[in-house]
């Protein structure tokens, strides 16, 4: 069966919204409490909302998450980049990451074994995960396959472009598919 929203909402109070100057974390003023969106498919909704979707509803590989209001994460259909460079060679390396934005009062959210799994799995295709409290402030989470000592690594501070890019902007970055192994 089709997944559906019900009363969710939770990915309209999470994510930044640019043409309504909406930030992440931020309550959408077309939110409507128990209704949903007040423009949902009228001509005050921004596109970006018209495009997106989220990986639970579509089900994307997400067979074993709960609806994103009991998990408390939102699992984002459009991926990222992030920078990392390298100390040693001074190398730049763009890594393409999962969007996963989380709700600010859950913050251990992201511990959710399933989720765990999800991103174990998406590591496997050379994609990191990135969890989200707002457009700046994020955790990046490298699952074992990224190490040769199969652990995981959640880095909060030395990253670069943790921001949120455009599409052009990551076209631009991921010319290949990139993959990164952390050393010890
Ligand atoms: S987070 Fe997903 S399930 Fe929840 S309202 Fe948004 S699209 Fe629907
Ligand atoms: S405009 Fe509608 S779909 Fe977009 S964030 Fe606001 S309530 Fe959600």
């Amino acid at each position: 069966m089709m997944r559906q929203c019900g009363d969710c909402q939770l990915c309209c109070r999470l994510l930044p919204v640019p043409p309504l100057g909406k930030k992440g974390g931020e309550r959408c003023k077309h939110q409507k409490f128990g209704k949903g969106c007040a423009v949902y498919h009228k001509p005050g909704m921004p596109p970006e909302c018209a495009i997106w979707n989220c990986r639970w509803l579509v089900n994307d590989d997400t067979d074993d998450l709960s609806r994103p209001d009991r998990s408390h994460y939102v699992i984002d259909i459009m991926p990222d980049f992030i920078t990392v460079n390298h100390d040693e060679t001074g190398e730049k390396q763009n890594i393409q990451v999962v969007q996963i934005w989380i709700d600010p009062k859950h913050p251990d959210a992201h511990r959710d074994p399933g989720l765990r799994r999800f991103m174990f799995r998406r590591a496997e295709e050379g994609k990191a995960a990135i969890v989200r409290y707002n457009a700046k402030e994020a955790i990046v989470i490298f699952a074992p396959p990224f190490d040769i000592n199969g652990q995981w690594h959640e880095i909060t501070s030395g990253m670069q472009s943790v921001k949120t890019h455009t599409l052009d902007e990551m076209m631009a970055a991921l010319g290949g598919e990139a993959r990164m192994v952390i050393e010890p």
